[in-house]
């Protein structure tokens, strides 16, 4: 078979410990031997980010607004002990809130469905892709303990030095709490466009939901943007895809979560996407089998798995032992990348080979070879534990089948 060529460059972002082995093996087994690969590579492991002072991090950013696609390999995002383990010249920052903040990006994470790994909630057929607002609220608080007798009040100085107060709370009869929270328009706004541009992408209803009928400023104002934004920019083109806009208040929103088939996207606050997705994650088996994608409000997009860096497995294959980490993320994210590449330069056989391989990888599962993690939660009878290296091979058998065909 004639290798497929690409158009446009991929930005590819290396990284660290077990998946930047899985890197190495998902490019040599599934990618390499079917693309003629024209990647601008990035070396984002932690040895290069403290090379270059964490440079590399910032221009693998500035080269996915020029090229418009990134795949990204999971990174380890330094604290105390890695300090020491890496000598590091400084604690550098998590390199996905450094591209994140570049980009100013909304990150979706969706699910990854294989027959014989089933939902706790067994309606779930579809996956459920979250997105969270990762800016403000409550992870840029203000907060104060207060003493008893005490006067709390919120003040705003206008640009011409008007103040305007408002009491929070006369505490004459107890000691207590106060909180002060912020969100921006202008975060608001690039939100709502990352997550309406993402639901025509994919072809998915879009919900949203918040608190309104209670905070009638705060979350009414995220209400009201999404709601301005939808009818001036997106209604039609919504229409045209036969897709909806849906929002309702939040309570509402997880019951009918729960209810649901799964098959949309579903926008969230901060603190809801916090905490909502780890329960969605849960609920449809396992962290390895999420994958997540970082879009601009302007359509770049950086792909990758929503797991880390699976040190526990690293230290142990550093010992030579083999390992059954799971790659099938870190597949996903290069599928994504590669047929999100094809799309924009209208390159056929790449969204083709995307769709082959995922398929692929979907056949190996539910034929029942997989790695440990879901071995653990598989229903199926008959079932065969690998490890990683097996598993992608067990995989490139079954796409040379389908390139046969
Ligand atoms: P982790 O790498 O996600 O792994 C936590 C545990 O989850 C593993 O020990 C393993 O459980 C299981 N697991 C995760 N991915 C798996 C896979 N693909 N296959 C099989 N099992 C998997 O989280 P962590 O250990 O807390 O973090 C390690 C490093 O990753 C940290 O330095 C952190 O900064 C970084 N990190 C990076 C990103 C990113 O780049 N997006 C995200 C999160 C964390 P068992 O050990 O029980 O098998
Ligand atoms: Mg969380």
């Amino acid at each position: 078979m004639e290798k497929i060529k690409m158009k446009t460059p991929l930005v590819e972002m290396d990284g660290d410990e077990m998946t930047r082995v899985i890197w190495r093996m998902i490019k040599d087994i599934l990618i390499l031997p079917y693309i003629d690969l024209k990647t601008e590579y990035y070396d984002l492991g932690l040895v290069h980010r403290n090379e270059t002072d964490d440079k590399v991090t910032i221009e693998s950013a500035e080269a996915t607004k020029k090229y418009g696609v990134a795949v990204k390999c999971a990174t380890i995002t330094p604290n105390a002990a890695r300090m020491d383990e890496y000598e590091l010249k400084e604690m550098w920052k998590s390199p996905n809130g450094t591209i994140r903040a570049i980009l100013d990006g909304t990150v979706f994470r969706t699910p990854i469905i294989a027959k014989g790994i089933e939902p706790y909630i067994p309606t779930w057929t579809k996956p459920i892709t979250i997105a969270r607002h990762a800016y403000g609220d409550v992870y840029k608080n203000t907060e104060m303990r207060v003493s008893e007798g005490s006067m709390a009040e919120l003040k705003v100085t206008d640009k011409d030095g008007n103040e305007s107060l408002s009491l929070i709370y006369d505490f004459s009869d107890s000691a207590g709490i106060i909180q002060g929270l912020h969100n921006k328009d202008k975060s608001i706004e690039g939100f709502a466009r990352s997550c309406f541009n993402y639901a025509i992408d994919t072809k998915q209803d879009l919900w949203f939901a918040t608190k309104d009928t209670i905070s009638k400023k705060y979350d009414h104002r995220f209400k009201d943007i999404f709601a301005e934004i939808y009818e001036k920019e997106y209604k039609a083109r919504f229409e045209a895809v036969g897709i909806e806009y849906f929002y309702t208040l939040i309570d509402d929103a997880v019951a009918r979560v729960i209810r649901s088939n799964g098959g949309y996207i579903w926008a969230c606050k901060n603190y809801d996407g916090d905490v909502m997705s780890d329960m969605v994650a849960t609920a449809y088996g396992s962290l390895a089998m999420m994958t997540s994608v970082l879009v601009s409000p302007d359509g770049k997009y950086e792909y990758e798995a929503a797991h880390g860096t699976v040190q526990r497995h690293y230290y142990k294959y550093l010992k030579g032992e083999k390992t059954s980490t799971n790659p099938v993320a870190t597949v996903f994210a290069w599928t994504g990348a590669l047929r999100k590449r094809g799309e924009l330069d209208s390159t056929p056989s790449l969204c083709e080979y995307a769709d082959k391989l995922e398929k692929a990888i979907l056949d190996t599962i539910s034929e029942g070879i997989m790695t440990g993690d879901l071995a653990a939660i598989s229903k199926l009878k008959s079932k065969r534990t690998v490890d990683t290296e097996t598993f992608l091979i067990e995989t490139g058998r079954r796409l040379s089948e389908m390139y046969k065909k």
